[in-house]
């Protein structure tokens, strides 16, 4: 009797499959690419048809499956195990159409967000999801994990990004949801159940992507304030200012602004080390002239008022990519400072200053020597943690995460406002989600996935 590889090669041909030593030269993740893929086979098809038809086999087979993105998850959403299928979209990559007139764009999941954001440039179109690893991450990913990123706070997250989907449940069946509408209100919101939900429920092959015209100005500043209370205050009055513009708002704690501007950085500091926070913040407009004299005035007044202590605006691409550098040049922690864990945690911004003085004293009280890092997209009410204490054991890691993610029951913060759960939280899970959440969400698994064949083990708690 064949195996299931043997049958897929036959259906599929090399092309498409790749063995398990073929695969092997692959990294498992592209998140620190410290180890390389061990699955059963690497299937790359080239169509919804072939992904309908694969799955059909590996249902057949109960042959577990791992669908592959971009693999830039940090939660090991995508760990493979030995005996497991990875299903690669990559070869899936083509934008099939840009409709400028009605604002869409219709696209394979393979397609990597940074060339879908080069090629609309060139159409004067631009598509509002911007994150690090957008030069690897791919469309499909960015759904399956409801990416967040840099411009939630204007235009939202992938769930507000996404008209409509093309998924094929684990049978085999193509369910072409590819809704071009804003509004469409026949019947449940099919999409939403397929977006977030980390390759548990269905393979999307296929997306329609709102996009928006390319911005024309880009005003960013690099702000200091003396204080959390006024950082929040900023945010409230450059929303009201700058309006609809105001597209990033991003805080730094002081550990981090300093890790990020002194030596082995690239990164000299902008603006002196000695405040408590640090806000990038960035608009885009539609009027360059305007849009920057308007920027340039607020920022001078709220010197003038005290409610920002000091600021740089970037005045070339250089010190733009300075700003940004300072903020987002995470791989710098690692090389600093390691093993380190990685948080990314959700709650009211009232309630931020308050959590992170918390478990920053908590963790030194176990940890005095603690390396604690807090930054993030505050507009959004989600920060991200990159905590070191010297040690990665299991037993570590758990009281971390208790200290960390405890907390924030109490207050209705969410164990993750971007990564997902992957493999690394869902034991956290039910600090985030009630019971009946946890048992709804193991039903809608089980009537679409009853074999248990997609991303095994991922997401829901055992
Ligand atoms: P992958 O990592 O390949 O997969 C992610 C999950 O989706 C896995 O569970 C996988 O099984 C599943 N999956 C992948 N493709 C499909 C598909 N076609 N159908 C069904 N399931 C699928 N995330 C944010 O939200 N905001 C950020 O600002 C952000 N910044 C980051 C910065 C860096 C440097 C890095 C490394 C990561 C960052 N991330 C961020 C996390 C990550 O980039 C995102 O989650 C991204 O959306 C994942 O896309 P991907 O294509 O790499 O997916």
């Amino acid at each position: 009797m064949s195996t299931i590889v043997e049958i897929l090669i036959q259906t599929f041909g090399k092309e498409c499959v790749r063995t398990r030593d073929e695969a092997s030269v692959r990294v498992a993740s592209n998140w620190r690419q410290t180890e390389h893929l061990n699955c059963l086979a690497l299937l790359r098809p080239k169509t919804t048809e072939e992904v309908s038809k694969i799955l059909r086999i590996c249902n057949e087979f109960n042959q577990p499956v791992v669908p592959h993105g971009g693999l830039t998850n940090v939660v090991g959403g995508v760990v493979t195990k030995p005996d497991e299928i990875a299903l690669s979209l990559e070869r899936m990559n083509g934008i099939e159409e840009i409709s400028v007139q009605n604002k869409t764009a219709t696209v394979q999941a393979g397609v990597i967000l940074q060339n879908l954001q080069t090629v609309l440039a060139e159409n004067g179109q631009h598509f509002p999801l911007d994150l690090g690893a957008k030069g690897s991450c791919m469309i499909g990913g960015n759904i399956a994990s409801n990416a967040g990123g840099l411009q939630a706070l204007r235009y939202g997250v992938m769930r507000n990004l996404v008209l409509g989907v093309e998924v094929v449940l684990a049978d085999g069946t193509i369910i072409s949801s590819l809704n071009k509408m804003v509004k469409n209100n026949a019947g449940y919101d099919l999409k939403q159940l397929f977006i977030g939900s980390e390759g548990t429920l269905g393979i999307i092959t296929r997306a329609v992507l709102k996009i928006d015209d390319l911005p024309k100005s880009k005003n960013t500043a690099f702000v200091a304030v003396e204080s959390f209370e006024k950082a929040n205050l900023l945010l409230q009055v450059a929303k009201k200012q700058l309006k609809n513009d105001l597209t990033t708002f991003e805080l730094l704690w002081q550990d981090y602004y300093r890790l990020m501007t002194s030596p082995p950085s690239p990164y000299s500091p902008p603006l002196p080390q000695t405040y408590p926070f640090y806000v990038l913040m960035e608009a885009l407009g539609q009027d360059a002239d305007k849009d920057k004299i308007l920027f340039d005035e607020l920022l001078e007044n709220w010197l003038q008022d005290g409610l920002i202590a000091d600021a740089v605006i970037a005045q070339s691409q250089q010190e733009l990519e300075k700003v940004w550098g300072i903020r987002e040049n995470v791989d710098l922690i690692f090389s600093v400072h390691s093993p380190v864990f990685l948080f990314d945690v959700s709650l009211a911004i009232s309630d931020m200053d308050d959590y992170i003085k918390k478990i920053r004293s908590d963790l030194q009280q176990v940890w005095p020597s603690l390396h604690f890092y807090a930054f993030g997209h505050m507009g959004d009410g989600n920060l991200h943690l990159f905590i070191n204490c010297g040690t990665n054991d299991e037993e570590t890691k758990h009281l971390v995460d208790a200290i960390v993610y405890q907390p924030l029951q109490q207050i209705s913060g969410s164990i993750t406002g971007e990564h997902g759960v992957g493999l690394e939280k869902k034991s956290w899970l039910y600090l985030t989600r009630t019971t009946e959440e946890i048992e709804l969400m193991k039903t809608l698994k089980k009537a679409l996935d009853p074999k248990g064949i997609l991303n095994p083990g991922k997401l829901l708690p055992d």
